[in-house]
Order: C-alpha cells, then structure tokens, then sequence
C-alpha cells in the first residue's frame, strides 16, 4: 500500500473499534488502580457510536471522516481521554481536509497535528504518564521513516507507541486522575497510552494487509 485511501481509513477505524471493544475490560481494569476504572467503558462507546455513524454516513474525504469520528468521540466518550481524543481526531481532520488518500507525508502531518492538539489541550508533556507517552515517539518514529514503505513505517511508528506504553510503568503520573496518587501512580501502565498504541496498532495492521 503506497497510500492509505478513504477506504483503509474507514477499515482502520471500524478495526480500532472493534479492538477497543475486544479489550474494554483491559482498559478498565488498568483504569482501576490509577482512576476510576472507566477508561474501556468510555472508549468502547465512543467507538461504537463511531462505528454505527460510519455505516450510514458516508463521508466525502479523509478529513470529513476524522471530523465525524471527532465530533461523535466528543459527545460520547466523556472523563478527560473524551475532549482529548476529539482534539487528536479533530486535528487529523484539519490536515486531511479535501484529501481522499494519504501518503506517509500526509499521515505524520496529521499525526503530528494530533499530537500538538492533544498536548496544548491537556498540557501534559512527554514522561507524565500519559497518552502522549504513546503518541509523541510515535510521531517521532513516523518524522525517521526515510526509506520505509508506509506499511514498515507505520508498524515502526505502532512499535514506537507500545515502548512509549510500556514505559509509562514505572512513571509518576503528573496530569489526569492518577496524579492525585503521587508516587503510588508508579507500578502501573497507563490505560489511555494504552488505548493510544490499540489505535495505532490497528492502523499499522490495516497498511501492512
Ligand atoms: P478519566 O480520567 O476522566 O476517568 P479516562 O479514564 O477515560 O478518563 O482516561 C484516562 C486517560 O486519559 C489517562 O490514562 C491518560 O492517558 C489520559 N489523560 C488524562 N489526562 C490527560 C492529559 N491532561 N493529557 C493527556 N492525556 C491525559
Ligand atoms: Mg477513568
């Protein structure tokens, strides 16, 4: 695939929804330490009313599609990954508007957006055991990808995510719920870097088909 059309993009999130689904006990149970054990909940219905408005609304473009993806995450999800992941899509929306494929370029350029959206609005940084732990080194491994073909670089930038997952353990969470545990936030994964790198994954998933 040398590029995602509109049709991968809309394989891409039917996949993450039901992926998000697959593991909405997951997601809550890593919530339940740190939060309030309601982070599959939340996601899982975002991405169901995402899922049933796709399959009667046809979009024109990649951007009108992130956009229905935004706005309906928006006025479903709810708690703070909600707002948050409406920004990340939304963003998305603004770089694709008009486009029916995306090449590598494009998807970083909205990644990127992404990312930027999500840090300005929720103010965390880089190591505050947030989703961003997920989403900036997969940015970054997108913006090194010279020479990859766009199902190796967004596999990489997938792969990016899970250490960025993995490595909000042993982190103090310093942003959202789990910060109000201080220290005691050490020794858990993140639910929404978690949720962050499912999404990614998917996608990788859907390029490499
Ligand atoms: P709530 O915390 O309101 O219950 P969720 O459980 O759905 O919402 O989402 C929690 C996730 O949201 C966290 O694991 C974290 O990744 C993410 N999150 C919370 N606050 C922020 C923030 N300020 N910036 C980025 N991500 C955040
Ligand atoms: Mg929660």
């Amino acid at each position: 695939m040398l590029s995602l059309t509109g049709d991968a993009v809309l394989t891409w999130i039917n996949l993450a929804a039901d992926e998000i689904e697959l593991r909405k006990a997951y997601l809550n149970d890593l919530d339940a330490p740190i939060g309030d054990s309601d982070h599959g909940a939340n996601m899982a219905r975002g991405f169901l009313a995402v899922k049933d408005k796709l399959a009667t609304e046809k979009p024109a473009d990649i951007g009108a599609l992130f956009k229905t993806v935004a706005m309906t995450l928006l006025s479903t999800v709810g708690g703070a990954s909600g707002p948050l992941y409406a920004t990340f899509f939304l963003q998305a929306a603004a770089k694709s508007a008009g486009k029916t494929e995306l090449d590598l370029a494009d998807w970083t350029s909205c990644l990127e957006a992404a990312l930027t959206g999500v840090m300005q609005r929720g103010k965390a940084v880089l190591g505050d055991k947030t989703m961003i732990d997920a989403l900036a080194p997969a940015v970054e491994a997108l913006k090194h990808a010279d020479g990859k073909s766009l199902g190796e670089a967004l596999t990489a930038s997938a792969s990016a995510a899970e250490e960025g997952m993995t490595a909000t353990i042993p982190l103090v969470a310093r942003k959202g719920r789990a910060s109000y545990l201080g220290e005691r936030s050490a020794g858990h994964q993140d639910p929404g870097a978690t949720s962050t790198h499912r999404l990614l994954k998917a996608l990788s998933e859907v390029a490499v088909q």
